[in-house]
């Protein structure tokens, strides 16, 4: 159906870590159509995870098809991307073929690079040029060690032969045939290579890294023009104008701003962001990550990333099989009135913030005969809410501010028996969007901003 409302619509290009959504706005920023697509998850051996890049861009290209088909594509003025962070993909510049799978976020097979480069006493140096810790979450270590483990991979890096890039890149890069070799700060922030006080790859840390320059994007505004796309694609040339990580994309839809409105996200991993405007502060457990926003200027968030949050629901389904679908713990974890002192700590893939510990291991404590599957489902949940706190309280810390309200977002929120515990254990008011799409209207609004959809 072609909805007749007059005005101009920017599609949004959602590339999370489990799959690739497709979203048309209008100016009133209402959704005109949608289009959603899974990808496979690879767990080639334990500790790593593996996206197929040719498969991430054949679903975004199908998604975006797909939403544009349900409107009418000359309206659609400009593209805005956002996608999950710090996964790494190396291709063929010629070819224009992946020379490797993507190594993703949650990926730890560097754990043992990070800490070799900690104990050489590294960590201060990098941590103040880039606000990250030495955590193989980062895309650095990953480039690093493909380059180590594949002499090809090596020699092409550095001969100009392959290029790397994150989600953004390689799907800006596919969307334009090749003309453009871009990404945006908050990208950029998010590689252990990106020096946020100068606003620049950093030569000391291309070094450190091994990663030649030649072989990294431009860095563009996260609101300006990037490229155009085929019209081979979607029928006409597009202006691709907004980029942002999701996890920034969000936090921009959701307003949050240095006074006291920080953001949560519920999906694989949780993700608190706190805006911190222009005033850039190093913090020595919370990561320091350029936010997105209109214009050349540069603000500043404080960053809590939690790595397993939703993704202990996916865990319980698919890998113990005590649980029929996501949405159906809400009911699962009602059935009991209380934990019963069951709790779970959910280090599936080491922990992130406040901890920064590769090592550390899924836990359960308070086990009894009388413990049920239905304990563990309320355990999973339970503890999205404590981890949150853990991180919230050093937001508090840090920026000196009560938290006054916590905007939340992604697949999770859903659940009102999570919410009703995050609000009971933070003592704060927990806001739930009406429209649940934050991150991709964030990406949305930075294309229509710089395409003159909305003025402000
Ligand atoms: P991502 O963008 O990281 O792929 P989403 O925001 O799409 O994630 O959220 C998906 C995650 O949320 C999954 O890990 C899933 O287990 C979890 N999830 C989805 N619905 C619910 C629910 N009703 N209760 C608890 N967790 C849920």
């Amino acid at each position: 159906m072609k909805h007749s409302s007059k005005g101009p619509y920017v599609l949004a290009l959602d590339c999370g870590t489990t799959g690739n959504r497709a979203i048309v706005f209008d100016s009133h920023q209402r959704i005109r159509a949608t289009s959603y697509r899974e990808f496979t998850q690879h767990y080639p051996r334990p500790g790593w995870v593996e996206h197929d890049p040719e498969e991430i861009w054949r679903t975004v290209l199908r998604v975006a098809r797909q939403a544009l088909s349900q409107v009418a594509t000359s309206r659609v003025q400009g593209i805005g991307i956002t996608n999950q962070r710090e996964t790494v993909v190396l291709w063929n510049k010629k070819t224009g073929k992946p020379v490797c799978p993507a190594v993703v976020w949650q990926d730890r097979r560097t754990g043992s690079v990070c800490e070799a480069l900690k104990k050489k006493g590294l960590e201060k140096k990098v941590h103040e040029k880039t606000g990250l810790f030495l955590d193989p979450y980062f895309s650095a270590t990953k480039i690093q060690w493909l380059l180590h483990h594949h002499k090809q991979i090596k020699k092409g890096l550095h001969n100009g032969t392959i290029l790397c890039g994150t989600i953004d890149t390689w799907i800006m890069w596919k969307l334009s045939g090749g003309r453009c070799f871009s990404t945006d700060p908050t990208n950029a922030s998010r590689t252990l290579l990106y020096n946020i006080k100068r606003h620049a790859w950093d030569d000391s840390l291309l070094k450190l890294f091994d990663v030649p320059r030649k072989a990294l994007a431009e860095v563009r505004p996260s609101s300006g023009f990037h490229g155009m796309t085929l019209k081979k694609w979607f029928g006409k040339e597009i202006p691709i104008a907004g980029v942002a990580g999701d996890q920034q994309a969000a936090a921009f839809a959701q307003g949050c701003s240095p006074q006291g409105i920080v953001k949560n996200t519920y999906g694989t991993g949780l993700f608190v962001v706190a805006d911190t405007g222009r005033h850039l502060k190093i913090s020595e457990r919370l990561v320091t990550t350029v936010a997105a926003c209109e214009g050349t200027e540069t603000r500043y968030a404080l960053e809590g990333s939690i790595f397993i949050g939703g993704a202990a629901i996916q865990w319980l389904r698919d890998g113990l099989k005590i649980l029929k679908n996501a949405s159906f713990s809400e009911k699962m974890a009602r059935s009991l009135d209380s934990n019963d002192h069951v709790y779970f700590v959910p280090g599936l893939a080491g922990l992130g913030c406040p901890h920064w510990d590769p090592k550390a291991r899924g836990t359960l404590v308070g086990l009894t005969r009388q413990t049920r599957r239905e304990h563990l489902v309320r355990a999973a949940l339970e503890a999205m809410a404590y981890q949150t706190r853990d991180v919230l309280d050093l937001v508090k810390k840090e920026m000196r501010f009560p938290v006054k309200r916590l905007r939340v977002e992604g697949g999770a929120v859903k659940n009102d028996f999570l919410m009703q515990s995050q609000a009971d254990i933070l003592g704060c008011e927990v806001e739930r969007p009406v429209a649940h799409e934050t991150t991709a209207l964030g990406a949305a609004a930075l294309a229509g901003l710089a395409t003159g959809v909305w003025q402000s």
